[in-house]
């Protein structure tokens, strides 16, 4: 399979200089089993790119199956759905999958998201056929040869992450989660950060405990690990209740799952392309000097990643 970054920002776009070299789009990670239809996960607004290179190819002719695997409906993981071009040609099949919620239907989420005054097209008048599916955490089921799984995270309203198997080999996606250790994310805003380090009831201590158990188990021996490094340590003691983690956090679930590569991902909106060369550098010497076997890497867009049979 092939693993295809086409954007690698968390919250919001930012074109410009100093974001060129990694790229400004927000969170769309292309994964292509061999000779196979795509499986898209998020569809931030990297995702326009990918959908315009798949107009090049049976997409174009009405004649393409796609699936998008969304981790959770923030705008930075669906903004760019809207300009999805294989949405507009009749005969593409497209299948969305996110997790259930307990209060509205996948498909009213996403409606909602065309409605007037936001968006001229309804999504009821797209050519395409789109199924959407939903999802319950740990819920395993096949996109054509390929086996996906799915758990939680610690994020507000809660994300999804997803594992790939196909070809020989693995992806998972794992954004955007905080650390499972100061702060329990699930259907409220909190307002005041918490004290990172400080005491934890049991019960959620215990709740976080499972939620990771859960994540390291479904990243054991993958062949790509893509994870939400958005914070540095710094900024992450400011705001541990806005749900993401550091390259630190990802490289111990990274550690204790005995993964082959990590990939530094969902980059902070005012991150330059100079200082994100320096946390790569920064942490692949964390690596090195502490003798794990995985290797770095750092997601930019069009950045390709090739893994098992394709190799
Ligand atoms: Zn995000
Ligand atoms: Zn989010």
């Amino acid at each position: 399979m092939r693993v295809r970054f086409w954007g690698v920002r968390g919250s919001l776009p930012v074109p410009g200089r100093q974001t060129n070299r990694y790229g400004g789009n927000t969170s769309c990670v292309e994964v292509r089993p061999k000779g196979d239809w795509p499986i898209i996960i998020d569809a931030g607004t990297g995702i326009r790119r990918l959908g315009k290179a798949m107009m090049e190819t049976a997409f174009g002719e009405g004649a393409g199956t796609a699936s998008i695997l969304i981790s959770h409906t923030h705008w930075d993981h669906i903004q760019g759905l809207p300009f999805f071009s294989p949405f507009y040609h009749r005969g593409n099949e497209i299948h969305v999958y996110a997790r259930q919620r307990e209060d509205t239907h996948l498909m009213q989420i996403f409606a909602s998201q065309t409605e007037d005054p936001y968006f001229p097209v309804p999504l009821s008048n797209l050519r395409a056929q789109i199924d959407f599916h939903e999802l319950m955490e740990g819920t395993k089921f096949p996109i054509g040869r390929a086996q996906v799984t799915c758990t939680r995270l610690n994020h507000p309203w809660i994300a999804m992450a997803y594992r790939v198997d196909v070809d020989g080999a693995s992806v998972v996606y794992c954004s955007d989660t905080a650390p499972f250790n100061d702060v329990l994310l699930e259907h409220e805003f909190i307002r005041t950060p918490p004290q990172v380090g400080g005491p934890l009831d049991p019960a959620i201590a215990a709740k976080l405990a499972a939620m990771r158990a859960s994540l390291v188990q479904m990243c054991h021996g993958t062949d790509l690990l893509i994870y939400d490094t958005q914070f540095t340590p710094d900024e992450y003691r400011q705001r541990p209740h806005w749900g993401h983690s550091t390259p630190d956090d990802a490289i111990m679930v990274a550690r204790e799952a005995k993964v082959k590569r990590l990939c530094l991902y969902h980059h902070a909106p005012n991150r330059t392309d100079d200082q994100q060369d320096v946390i790569l550098d920064q942490y692949r010497t964390v690596i090195r000097e502490a003798g794990d076997d995985f290797e770095v890497l750092c997601a930019s867009e069009g950045l390709e990643v090739v893994l098992g049979d394709d190799e």
